[in-house]
């Protein structure tokens, strides 16, 4: 839940949780209410610019690297060889651009259901749209649930979930029958990763609930991983990894630590230490 910038400042509160997070605006750049959603953007005065889908923030300048890249080269390194990689929802075009830094990646599909999103990333965070015109990208605008529906089995290699809160058009993204059928369209050895919400407030019910569903959706392995993210809900956020025919708890460590390309917060260790989880998250997991 959000509130209009008040002196100067965005608010977005998570009234279950009894806390907020505020961002100084200078001003609102944007504001577009979507067939599917209310987009805005504002400048802010200490991290760049701000894209808030629904009231809730989606990134920022300052501290996007995080997010895009902890969702990408995690399922990246893990899977053996990913050629065929897909992303459901990512309309601000971040986790394409750091899927295709990974030379052996021949294809990347981003599907999302918004094309308002990826315009306004073009217009205001064209950083991150910088990959769109790589001849491997592959922009389309449809829902994701659908489009896995379609997509033929055995056809993927990654597929990596870049989903708003499991509410409004991403709630369908976060149920079984999807996941089942996400397993059904990897081929064997695929890897699965979504993201999974904030290991303060979910553990004991999003992130489990997902774990669970995934291992019941046939997957043959489950694991989560944490990472800071100042601008979302607790500061804190994870991504949870699925296997099919494959272990998601260990990655090719060789080929994490010598990358081709450059990180600002991926790194083969980082990988390692954001796999281990604290006591208490276990203790919630394990329900
Ligand atoms: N990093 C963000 C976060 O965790 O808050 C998510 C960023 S990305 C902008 C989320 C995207 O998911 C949005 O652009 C939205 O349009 C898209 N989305 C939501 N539901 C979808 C669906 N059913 N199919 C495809 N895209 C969907």
């Amino acid at each position: 839940m959000s509130e209009q910038p008040l002196d100067g400042w965005f608010i977005e509160r998570f009234d279950r949780e009894g806390s907020a997070i505020g961002l100084k605006v200078q001003e609102k750049l944007h504001d577009e209410t979507t067939p599917w959603q209310h987009l805005e953007v504002y400048s802010t005065e200490t991290h760049g610019h701000l894209m808030v889908l629904d009231g809730c923030v989606m990134l920022t300048d300052r501290d996007n690297f995080l997010y895009h890249e902890m969702i990408a080269h995690p399922a990246l390194f893990t899977h053996a060889d990913p050629k065929r990689v897909v992303i459901i929802g990512g309309g601000d075009c971040g986790t394409l651009r750091e899927v295709l830094r990974h030379p052996g990646v021949e294809q990347a599909t981003q599907i999302d259901i918004d094309e308002a999103v990826t315009r306004a990333a073009e217009r205001f965070f064209p950083q991150l749209t910088e990959a769109n015109h790589d001849p491997r990208a592959e922009l389309r605008f449809a829902d994701g649930v659908k489009w896995v529906d379609d997509c033929p089995e055995n056809s993927v290699d990654v597929l990596i979930i870049d989903s708003t809160d499991p509410v409004g058009p991403a709630e369908g993204l976060f149920q079984q029958d999807f996941l089942a059928r996400c397993q059904r369209i990897l081929r064997d050895g695929g890897v699965m990763v979504q993201q999974s919400e904030s290991p303060l407030y979910h553990s004991g019910s999003i992130i489990r609930d997902l774990r669970t569903a995934m291992t019941q959706a046939g997957f043959d392995s489950v694991a989560t991983l944490v990472f800071p993210q100042p601008t979302y809900p607790s500061g804190w956020w994870s991504v949870t990894l699925a296997g099919k025919g494959g272990a998601v708890d260990r990655f090719r460590e060789t080929a994490a630590r010598e990358r081709s390309f450059a990180t600002e917060y991926y790194s083969d260790a980082q990988h390692r230490a954001a796999l281990t989880l604290p006591p208490f998250m276990a203790r919630l997991l394990a329900g």
